[in-house]
């Protein structure tokens, strides 16, 4: 079976690579079928829209059965912000936007009240039936006092999972990819995908 893994990201092309990898599938990337430079306006007011808003403007273009994924920080201070705006809550670079965390952040002390969750969902869209399904995993930890650790992108150099001290960034993408929104929402496609 053939999917479209419809991101641009190179940090999660590479973590469905890994985790699909073990699968009898044939994974394409939007580079494959001349799609790199398609980036879908996501004006969905959640998550479930714009994974839904991706995942169909890549399928109608390409026919081919279609994965894709709306991800994003919530921080409880923050009152579940940046959420769905993460990619775009401030202009820049990923530690440009890791910064302005910081300074948003700035006298909340302690794990506790520095709770935040990564959320992510995959819609998983069918151009020929368009059967439309969904998979949703979260991941709990804390917003860090400082970037660390280099494997990994966005927010993983800021956030640091419960039970750990260390930062997503430098536990690495072994672990990552066994504990990560992204991860637990991509083995329920993935048992989705083999009851087919
Ligand atoms: P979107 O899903 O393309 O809208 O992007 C969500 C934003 O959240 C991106 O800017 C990423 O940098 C960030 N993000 C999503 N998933 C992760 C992750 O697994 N680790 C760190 N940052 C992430």
């Amino acid at each position: 079976m053939k999917i479209l893994i419809a991101t641009n990201n190179k940090g999660k092309q590479k973590e469905f690579a890994r985790i699909l990898g073990d699968l009898d599938l044939e994974l394409v990337f939007p580079a494959d079928v001349g799609l790199s430079d398609l980036d879908v306006d996501e004006t969905g007011s959640t998550a479930k829209e714009n994974a839904y808003l991706k995942a169909v403007a890549f399928a109608e273009k390409t026919g081919i059965l279609t994965v894709a994924d709306d991800s994003g920080l919530e921080i409880d201070a923050l009152d579940g912000a940046p959420g769905i705006h993460s990619k775009r809550f401030h202009i820049g670079e990923d530690t440009d936007r890791n910064q302005r965390i910081f300074e948003l952040m700035d006298g909340i002390e302690g794990p506790e009240k520095r709770k935040a969750l990564f959320r992510s969902v995959l819609c998983l869209y069918d151009p020929k039936t368009k059967q439309t399904d969904y998979f949703e995993g979260l991941f709990y930890g804390y917003i860090s006092r400082e970037e660390k650790g280099t494997d990994g992108f966005g927010f993983d150099p800021i956030f640091i999972p419960v039970g750990e001290t260390r930062s997503i960034a430098e536990l690495g993408i072994d672990y990552k990819n066994e504990h990560s929104h992204r991860a637990l929402a991509i083995k329920k496609l993935m048992t989705f995908l083999e009851n087919l």
